[in-house]
């Protein structure tokens, strides 16, 4: 019998159930040590990219800011490591184009020690200053999204916010760094949980977890508060429990409808692994310096959960988890459904990276036999969000772009991938989705 037989147990409808390969879940989270290079985009959040605060040649230290926010949908960055500022550049980028970058070469008798900080009393902070600190810490959100946190939490004062919801669903395969996290830091997590709860006024904040993960759920309760202000909440396994709107039906059993915020129902979400980071940078007056990513797959030979310096090329990253150097590979950054494969081992870990997956020569082989569509509507039956990807792909191969936007809702599509698992053609339906997404943005704009 499961040991928490009172909680609900609503869900979303339709979704998917792949492996979970969670096998890194039961090791403590280690500490990867710093590169001889760091590469750090001035653009590792959705908004304008930073401004650099300094120069090549000049000397930093860990935690100081290297670079400044450029108006509210922006955040800083900050030194990973004490070095010296080598050069400011185009470096390759996860997503392909080359961007503006930092190139920190760190010093070898660099330490863990955050040499900058500003520590302070957060119990006395109004909403207004917790946003402040929230922004000058770099905060994102660090599950993929990369939108700053102190504009996720901004909610303007047309809106009452009644509920904080927690996402600790981490339903993406192979992915653990928040099951971690939660077991590691409950009590960051409910300093994290409570600052947001005051910075948007919710009067009551529920934390939701899958039920794979019920080590997570006792942690978290050993650290509730007895006021009933926290609660944790077991949700079923299935994917993408963790999307907003899905974790919103799931919990609250409220719609939010098309094209709507959350916050248009009085509901704010945020990631569990960004609130425990937030917990522990805030007090201590800390910027993010580093994030905890899983890395894992088929091709690696230390998988695990490791806090790594954010800027780490990804190259360091395989080498110190024994990737094997050689053979045809695949490497994903996020995880096999909503993450993105990457081409070069000179990309460095971002604030938004989650995971590295390295898959072997016979898994891509596998993923690359595309056969046609045989209309049999598993996709359609997947999709949590009603649309009809099988119509959609079709579209897409006709560059019928405007006609996926306009009858087909691809707008409504969040690239959860439900759709590319379940089908039996292999057909890369949600690559599909992106690009007509950045086609139809790009005639946008
Ligand atoms: S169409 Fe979009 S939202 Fe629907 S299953 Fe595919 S990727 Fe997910
Ligand atoms: S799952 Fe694949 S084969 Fe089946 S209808 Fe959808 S696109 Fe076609």
């Amino acid at each position: 019998m499961s040991l928490f037989p009172f909680f609900r147990r609503k869900t979303f409808s339709r979704g998917v159930h792949p492996d979970a390969n969670k096998r890194t879940a039961g090791s403590p989270i280690r500490r990867m040590p710093f590169a001889s290079r760091m590469i750090l985009p001035l653009a590792q959040h959705i908004g304008k990219p930073a401004v650099p605060l300094v120069r090549a040649g000049e000397e930093v230290v860990r935690g100081q800011p290297i670079a400044r926010a450029d108006g509210f949908l922006s955040v800083p960055l900050h030194a990973p490591a004490d070095g010296v500022i080598e050069a400011i550049e185009l470096k390759p980028s996860a997503r392909g184009p080359w961007v503006e970058s930092l190139v920190l070469r760190v010093y070898e008798a660099s330490t863990q020690e955050v040499r900058w900080a500003n520590p302070c009393d957060v119990e006395s902070l109004s909403p207004k200053e917790i946003l402040q600190a929230i922004q000058d810490s770099g905060m994102v959100g660090l599950g993929g999204a990369t939108f700053p946190s102190h504009a996720k939490l901004s909610v303007p004062a047309e809106h009452k916010i009644h509920t904080l919801i927690v996402n600790g669903c981490e339903c993406e395969p192979y992915l653990t760094c928040d099951h971690r996290l939660m077991l590691e830091h409950p009590a960051d997590l409910m300093v994290g949980v409570r600052l947001a709860m005051r910075a948007i006024g919710a009067e009551r904040a529920i934390i939701g977890v899958e039920d794979n993960k019920l080590d997570a759920v006792a942690a978290i309760r050993e650290c509730l508060p007895a006021d009933s202000s926290i609660t944790v909440q077991v949700v079923p396994t299935k994917y993408p429990q963790g999307a907003e709107k899905m974790l919103i039906k799931s919990l609250l059993d409220l719609e939010v409808p098309p094209g709507k915020l959350p916050m248009q129902v009085g509901v704010v979400v945020n990631n569990i692994g960004t609130l425990a980071q937030l917990g522990q940078l805030l007090p201590a007056g800390q910027g993010l310096t580093e994030r905890v990513v899983t890395v894992t797959g088929p091709g690696i030979k230390k998988p695990g959960d490791y806090w790594v310096p954010i800027g780490t090329p990804m190259r360091t990253v395989l080498e110190w988890a024994g990737a094997a150097d050689s053979g045809e590979r695949e490497i994903i950054l996020g995880g096999p459904m909503m993450g993105q494969a990457v081409a070069s081992l000179e990309v460095p870990v971002t604030k938004g990276v989650p995971g590295i997956l390295v898959f072997d020569q016979l898994q891509i082989e596998a993923a690359r036999q595309v056969w046609p569509c045989i209309k049999c509507g598993e996709c359609v039956n997947a999709c949590p969000m009603g649309l009809n990807p099988s119509m959609l792909g079709m579209l897409a191969v006709q560059r019928e772009y405007e006609e996926m936007g306009t009858h087909y809702h691809l707008g409504d599509c969040f690239e959860c991938g439900c759709c590319t698992y379940v089908c039996p053609s292999h057909i890369p339906l949600v690559q599909q989705f992106r690009v007509a997404k950045g086609v139809l943005r790009g005639k946008a704009a």
